[in-house]
């Protein structure tokens, strides 16, 4: 099964993504988490990318497609995968689309967490990020259990960079402009599926094992 997650930033869409990942026994590719390993490694893609990143801005095409298609195209992505963050332009879904048209493949389902801007805001402000495994928690709507420490590996939790309110507010903006087309372009191909991101995480997850089924 071959899923992708849409949605504004902070909208939750890699936290549904996980839960997917588990539930359905297929790996979670996140192109913010490949620039963040990259970032965190100090690798030359990672340097390029952090310019943008910073920003709020999109890392251009040229540095993002290869890198996901290098990921999707490794074994463990066979049986199928749920992307996260990718494609975030119409350019990047023609081209995976395209790859994908040459295996005689499709998307089966795009995922549309929907949350308006006012909430976003707030989750992002409130999000914070494990440093070495990259998970993700809330300081009030899903806390670690010991507060600045990741549960799954005790390192420590930060706010992301990009998560600074002026940066949101542009990854806001970007969202809007460069992804949310996305949207239509999903339900031209009869794949496209809403869920309401606004409730909460496992009654989101509830509506979205609804759509994929029980597998
Ligand atoms: P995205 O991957 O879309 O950028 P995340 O999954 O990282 O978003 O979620 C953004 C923030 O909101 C995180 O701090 C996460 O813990 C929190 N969050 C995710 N889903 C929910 C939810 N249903 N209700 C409240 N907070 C949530
Ligand atoms: P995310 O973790 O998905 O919120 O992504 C964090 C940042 O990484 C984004 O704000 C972009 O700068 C960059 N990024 C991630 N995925 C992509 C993509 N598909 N295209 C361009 N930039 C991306």
């Amino acid at each position: 099964m071959k899923i992708i997650m849409l949605g504004a930033p902070g909208a939750g869409k890699g936290t549904q993504a996980k839960m997917i990942a588990e539930r359905y026994n297929i790996p979670h590719v996140s192109t913010g988490d490949i620039f963040r390993a990259n970032i965190k490694n100090n690798t030359e893609l990672g340097r390029k990318a952090k310019e943008y990143m910073d920003k709020g801005e999109l890392v251009p095409d040229e540095l993002t497609v290869s890198i996901l298609l290098d990921r999707v195209a490794q074994d463990d992505c066979k049986t199928g995968y749920v992307l996260d963050g990718f494609p975030r332009t119409i350019p990047q879904a023609e081209i995976l689309d395209q790859e994908l048209t040459k295996l005689g493949e499709t998307i089966d389902f795009a995922i549309n967490v929907d949350v308006p801007d006012e909430n976003i805001i707030r989750r992002m402000s409130g999000r914070r990020a494990c440093v070495s495994c990259g998970a993700t928690y809330h300081i009030e709507h899903i806390p670690p259990k010991k507060e600045g420490i990741c549960d799954t590996c005790g390192s420590e939790l930060i706010l992301r960079d990009d998560d600074k309110p002026e940066t949101v507010k542009n990854r806001l903006n970007v969202y809007h402009t460069q992804t949310q087309p996305l949207i239509e372009y999903y339900s031209k191909k009869g794949v496209l599926r809403d869920v309401d991101g606004t409730r909460d995480m496992k009654d989101v997850f509830d509506d979205i094992t609804s759509i994929l089924g029980q597998a």
